[in-house]
């Protein structure tokens, strides 16, 4: 799922907040699924797309789904296996630094440690349950971030 950053992450997800997937849908339909290398395997050559940079990603529907979510059932039809990026959304992390100098607002309170360093939470406010369910560990949705980015390359 990769647009750029201004147009995606724009709330801080902060202590006490809460959170369900409600199975609306709206990720799979307005978001490409990118692979990392250890899950590329895991899908059929007709399933990937292999963009001119090499990266792979999920092939899409004509209306913009992903092609395996199912809108009668309302689910994604290998939910078990879905990709990492569906697995973290709508969540992201963002270093302390890397927040500060793009202006995020946030205070100290919002700041999550993980091996040694500090992460602030950030959200898709495209996902509609955002402030539905049960509150979130954020110590848990920065370690899940963190271990998919890994995967990804990136390196904190
Ligand atoms: S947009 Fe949010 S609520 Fe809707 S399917 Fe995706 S994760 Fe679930
Ligand atoms: S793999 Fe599943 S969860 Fe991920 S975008 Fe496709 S339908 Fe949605």
């Amino acid at each position: 799922m990769y647009l750029p950053l201004y147009q995606r992450w724009i709330s801080v997800f902060r202590e006490g907040e809460s959170w369900r997937c409600l199975r609306c849908g709206e990720c799979c339909r307005r978001y490409a699924v990118e692979l990392h290398e250890g899950e590329v395997e895991r899908f059929q050559r007709d399933e990937v797309e292999i963009l001119d940079n090499g990266r792979r990603r999920i092939k899409r529907r004509f209306d913009g789904f992903c092609i395996f979510y199912d809108e009668k059932k309302r689910i994604c039809r290998i939910y078990e296996n879905r990709p990492d990026s569906c697995r973290i959304f709508p969540f992201s992390i963002l270093r302390k630094e890397v927040a500060e100098k793009m202006g995020i607002n946030f205070d100290d309170r919002d700041i999550v440690e993980h091996r040694g360093k500090f992460f602030i939470i950030i959200y898709d406010e495209a996902c509609l349950g955002i402030g539905k369910g049960e509150k979130q560990d954020r110590k848990k949705i920065v370690e899940e971030c963190y271990n998919v980015a890994l995967k990804f390359g990136f390196k904190f």
